[in-house]
């Protein structure tokens, strides 16, 4: 059995089938370019330092007992032949053959052709981006507080976060509730300096909770002076001029898009049925399947990259979300194995247990079972009670738990590990022979290789700029 994804779905189907089905049943294979499992509703937490990023990754070689990992990302499917193309990081593709498919690739950001978009904005799917994020806002805290310039200090200071969903307003107000602890350290800065905004298209935000508490939620954040535009667009962000369709304009270091998700494009390069936004089409009983309901032996899917009928609200799909990943995944786990012994399949029927949502630290919001509405602290302890329970392994909750005390008895950390994205820089510096005794010719040459190779645009180009001052 081939599962595509190591994430939600990944772990959790693996994990029931192998619970189903002894070693000598089946053998099961997760590909994967990450070696672990991120669990994504905590990486707000993880860009505001109050859970360590390795804490929210559950590695699938610990995770995943008695199940093969392959690390490499699935560049073809062609289920027609039950084989799928695998592409390493090092090394030539290859092919993998399976009885039994499981597509549980994810989503990735939506984005759309705004100039400047792909050079400046930064998207907020996975712990890398959370961890650079967080680095990144601390260090422009951190330059704010060395310049003299009031401009480059604005622009340092001016956070962007464009899409006003979950993921983007929990990025949003656990970052800036981490700026706002942060600078408490310097003498030159003051909250009141820190510029967060909020640009938003349609004219509500959190459309995931009722109007009644997105409406809280829009008061929270402008009690905390997050200046915020709804019904507006990101017309253009070249060279980090933002420019807003109601006529703002202004200079911002950060541009963080989080304006939604579609499904994975390698679904594209495949021969399995998809719904005109790109995602497998499904059954309720998860099973891959036609436009006319016709089933698809041997292919199974779940999650975001999945359309599964939503019993409960005939004619809609059910949202992606990990509530439902998790779920769709612990039946389809549960159907395989049964279609195997040729045992009847049951469909995934899940009512909504509620949603929750931290706006920093001791601050919330969570809609209950649709109708309780919660707010604050409590809403809060209901967020982290609830991913604690859902995250995978007793080791990871333990030591989430850790943490959260650890940081209750001290302060969070809100040091900025800026040079993480380019570890080797000061090595080359220091590794290049000088062309000529006491010349500035080799810090040059390894500023300019330094500005080649770093993966970070801003390192980069903080290189390029030493390198053209040296000249
Ligand atoms: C910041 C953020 C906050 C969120 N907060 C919440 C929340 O509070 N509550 C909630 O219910 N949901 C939340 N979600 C959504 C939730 O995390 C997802 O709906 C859920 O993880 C979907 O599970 P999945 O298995 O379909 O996809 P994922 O968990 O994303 O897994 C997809 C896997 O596929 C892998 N993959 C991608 N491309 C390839 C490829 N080509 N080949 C092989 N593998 C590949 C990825 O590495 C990944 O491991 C949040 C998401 C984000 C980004």
């Amino acid at each position: 059995m081939l599962i595509l994804g190591g994430g939600t779905v990944g772990l959790y189907t693996a994990r029931r089938l192998r619970k189903r089905l002894g070693r000598r049943e089946a053998a099961i294979v997760v590909v994967d370019p990450r070696p672990y499992m991120t669990y994504a509703p905590f990486l707000p937490e993880v860009a505001a330092g109050s859970i360590d990023p390795r804490h929210v990754v559950a590695p699938h070689r610990f995770a995943l007992p008695g199940i093969d990992s392959l690390q490499g990302k699935v560049s073809r499917i062609v289920h027609a032949e039950r084989k799928v193309e695998v592409t390493p990081e090092e090394g030539d593709p290859y092919w993998v053959t399976y009885d039994h498919l499981v597509v549980g690739l994810g989503a990735v950001a939506r984005t759309l052709p705004i100039p400047g978009l792909a050079e400046v904005g930064v998207g907020f799917k996975n712990v890398e981006e959370a961890i650079a994020l967080r680095n990144h806002v601390l260090g422009r805290i951190d330059l704010a507080a060395s310049t003299w310039d009031p401009e480059l200090r604005e622009r340092m200071l001016t956070f962007t976060f464009v899409g006003g969903g979950f993921a983007g307003i929990e990025a949003l107000a656990e970052l800036e509730d981490m700026a706002r602890d942060a600078v408490e350290g310097y003498e030159t800065i003051s909250p009141e300096d820190l510029h967060f905004v909020l640009v938003e298209a349609s004219p509500r935000i959190l459309p995931e909770v009722s109007a009644e508490l997105g409406g809280y939620t829009l008061d929270q954040l402008r009690k905390r002076n997050i200046d915020i535009h709804l019904s507006t667009f990101l017309k253009s962000c070249v060279d980090r001029h933002v420019v807003l369709s109601d006529g703002t304009e202004y200079d911002s270091e950060t541009v963080v898009w989080t304006a939604g998700v579609k499904a994975n494009p390698v679904l594209a390069d495949s021969d399995l049925p998809l719904d005109q936004l790109g995602r497998v089409r499904c059954s309720a009983t998860l099973q891959v399947a036609d436009e006319d309901g016709t089933v698809v032996e041997g292919a199974w899917a779940a999650g975001d990259c999945a359309a599964v009928p939503d019993l409960l609200n005939p004619g809609q799909f059910c949202p992606p979300n990990a509530q439902h990943a998790l779920r769709e995944a612990k039946v389809l786990g549960d159907n395989m194995a049964a279609y195997l012994r040729s045992a009847p399949v049951h469909e995934y029927k899940h009512s909504n247990v509620g949603t929750v949502a931290s706006l920093g630290m001791h601050q919330g919001v969570a809609q209950m079972f649709g109708r309780f509405k919660v707010r604050g602290l409590l809403a809060w302890f209901l967020h982290r009670t609830y991913h604690l329970y859902a995250m995978p392994t007793l080791n990871r909750k333990f030591r989430i738990a850790s943490g959260w005390t650890a940081t209750l008895l001290f302060r969070r950390e809100v040091v900025a590990l800026g040079t993480l994205h380019d570890p080797r820089a000061e090595f080359r510096a220091a590794a290049v022979p000088p062309t000529k005794p006491g010349s500035a010719g080799a810090a040059k040459d390894a500023a300019k290789d330094a500005a080649k190779d770093a993966a970070d645009p801003e390192v980069a180009a903080e290189a390029q700029r030493e390198a053209t001052e040296e000249e």
